[in-house]
């Protein structure tokens, strides 16, 4: 028996009207500080007010947001018991109000208990809409919350289906403000999301086909976002196609690069989607040398040429390298400016993490830990996984 979830997803131009729609009393925007500074949080309380919906606003969400500051979010709820919780921003806001509404719902909750076997009963005193301001991390549909323990330095991915978004906004005018950058790292990430949900070993059909359109968008269309932010058209596409590779990952799970770049990035605090891109190419070549090649399809459909599923695999994993070298972002470790001793001091640190990451279960390949400390010593360098 197998699930697609999904939340009701409001897009286009214009979707953030929705809002003024709504029946309610009180609503909480959950977000950080650059949301207010850009105008956003305006944008959302204007809507909420036509809606006669009153507003109050934690911006306190860092990014990778820390379990204190969830706790914090959730005694607010509690104190001003909203029936709307509102996500804005990336993936940290809208992963920090997944995680604040179960803990507002279920008090006596440890954030740890949001979890997929544990039953939560969510949704009696609120719903939660997500609205994203970014083209990447797809939290805006999926379950998963992301949370860094900070005592621990490890990242904490919890989640449970009931935490997943009841209407999800996706409104590419958010999107156009990106910088460059932000627009690489968060494009990346969602082809991240695409090929490694598609490739995995919990790929199903459902995921998969938003998966294959996500990829097909984002190979087209991530360039022309990148390299002129008012191009309304490549916004569009790339905001749509984050969505649609949250539903495919958010089905289908990620898988090895994901559990890399999340222990990379709780080590050595690189952005996700820079740190789980870097990965990809390395994971599918490690994946590839094993036979699959699921790989081969996604070629096909992107229209890459290549005799035979072999041939069309290496192909793709080429294409992958060559759009990030299209998007300036760096392609090994050491171009990070991760100095060779600190990688060295921290690698047992690191292969812990992601042994321990639940993104590796559906990985196609499992690495023992000895492949696994060559596949971070390759990436360093930038050498093709040959093993
Ligand atoms: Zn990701």
């Amino acid at each position: 028996m197998w699930f697609f979830s999904s939340p009701q997803i409001v897009f286009g131009e214009g979707a953030l009207s929705y809002l003024a729609q709504i029946q309610g009393k009180r609503a909480v925007i959950i977000t950080d500080e650059q949301m207010q500074k850009l105008g956003f949080v305006d944008l959302v309380k204007e809507q909420l007010a036509q809606a006669n919906v009153e507003t109050r606003v934690f911006d306190q969400v860092e990014p990778e947001p820390c379990l204190d500051t969830v706790r914090r979010g959730a005694l607010m709820l509690c104190d001003y018991e909203p029936d709307w919780i509102i996500g804005l921003g990336g993936g940290s806001p809208m992963d920090a109000a997944k995680a604040m509404w179960a803990l507002y719902e279920r008090p006596d909750l440890p954030p740890d208990g949001i979890n997929p076997l544990e039953y939560l009963g969510l949704g009696k005193k609120a719903k939660l809409v997500t609205v994203s301001t970014t083209s990447g991390t797809g939290s805006e549909v999926t379950w998963f919350t992301v949370l860094s323990d900070l005592n621990e330095k490890r990242k904490l991915g919890l989640g449970s289906r009931e935490t997943l978004a009841t209407i999800a906004i996706v409104d590419p005018m958010f999107a156009m403000k990106m910088p460059p950058r932000l627009t690489a790292d968060t494009g990346l990430d969602a082809l991240t999301h695409a090929i490694e949900g598609y490739a995995g070993t919990w790929h199903n059909d459902f995921a998969d086909a938003v998966c294959l359109k996500a990829i097909e968008l984002i190979f087209r269309f991530l360039p022309l976002a990148y390299r002129n932010g008012d191009d309304a058209e490549a916004r569009e596409k790339m905001h749509n196609a984050a969505a649609l590779a949250g539903l495919g990952f958010g089905n289908s799970m990620a898988a090895l690069a994901h559990a890399m770049g999340h222990s990379l990035g709780a080590v050595f605090h690189v952005p996700h989607g820079r740190a789980v891109s870097l990965f990809l190419p390395y994971t599918m070549e490690f994946n590839a040398n094993a036979g699959n090649y699921r790989y081969a399809d996604i070629a096909k459909f992107i229209g890459l040429d290549g005799l035979g599923e072999q041939q069309l695999t290496w192909q793709l994993i080429a294409a992958v390298r060559d759009l990030a070298i299209e998007l300036d972002s760096k392609t090994d470790l050491m171009s990070l400016g991760i100095a060779r001793d600190d990688l060295n001091k921290s690698m047992e640190h690191l292969l812990v993490n992601a042994e321990n990451d639940n993104q590796i279960v559906p990985s196609s390949r499992q690495p023992d830990r000895a492949e696994l400390r060559k596949l971070f010593e390759y990436a360093y360098e930038g050498k093709h996984i040959d093993f």
